[in-house]
């Protein structure tokens, strides 16, 4: 089975250097982009990869502690535009569970949720560096993602999850990271999330500037490399010139 990847832009900010690369003196802004991933079978199937963040104007009524981007876009609107109907689909794939990757699972109440069983324990009491990045906010009683407990699906093991769809376990970034590796018409396609923020991470192997675990990043990127696939990072803002993907 092979698939097309529509990259969903959901908005763009500026940020420092250092949050881009390990170690970096931070003295630039650099650009990134939120977003997401739909991926569409020859069959008809729409999985998502991914369900964004809160819009811009959430984020300001709401009050809520992160980062806003500069356009106010919805998840929900935008995924609707390539095909998607929220009630159909049957699987969503979460990378890991920072709130800028699984803050609209609610949209999906038909759908199994997966996502790594470490990344939900870390996700459950986070190191207090990664409180707010799991979403554990004064303004949510809980992270978002546990509204949907009754719908997750843990794995522990690299599996295929469909044909043509296998689960990479990929640390670094965070302990439990999903790099799903697709494959598509034009070969294989890694979904490396933010394993990467920039193609320049992946370019002149540099991780990103929030990694948990510099030594298993290097350890993930080598069994990416060892895939032959085509690297895709949510965050960087060139990849959402592309339309479709395969
Ligand atoms: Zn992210």
């Amino acid at each position: 089975m092979t698939y097309k990847i529509h990259p969903i832009f959901l908005g763009s900010l500026e940020i420092s250097e250092s949050a881009i690369f390990y170690r970096g003196k931070g003295s630039e802004k650099m650009r990134m982009s939120m977003g997401a991933f739909v991926l569409e079978s020859e069959d008809g199937e729409y999985i998502i990869v991914d369900t964004g963040g809160p819009s811009r104007s959430e984020i300001i009524e709401k009050g809520y502690p992160f980062e806003q981007t500069d356009e106010d876009i919805s998840f929900e609107e935008e995924i609707k535009k390539v095909g998607v109907k929220p009630d159909a689909v049957k699987l969503v794939i979460l990378t890991h569970l920072h709130w800028d990757h699984a803050w609209n699972n609610h949209l999906f109440p038909n759908a199994e949720i997966v996502v790594r069983a470490d990344e939900i324990i870390t996700a459950i009491h986070p190191h207090k560096t990664s409180i707010k990045s799991y979403g554990w906010i004064d303004q949510e009683p809980v992270p978002r993602w546990i509204n949907q407990i009754g719908q997750l699906r843990p794995v522990q093991d690299e599996i295929y999850i469909r044909p043509g769809i296998f689960l990479m376990h990929t640390p670094g970034h965070t302990e439990g990271s999903i790099s799903p590796v697709i494959d598509t018409k034009e070969g294989k396609v890694a979904l490396v999330n933010d394993m990467a923020m920039n193609m320049r991470n992946l370019t002149e192997m540099i991780p990103n500037g929030s990694v948990d675990a510099a030594a298993a990043w290097y350890r993930s990127m080598d069994k990416l490399l060892a895939t032959g696939a085509e690297m895709i990072p949510t965050h960087d803002p060139s990849l959402y010139d592309r339309k479709v993907i395969g």
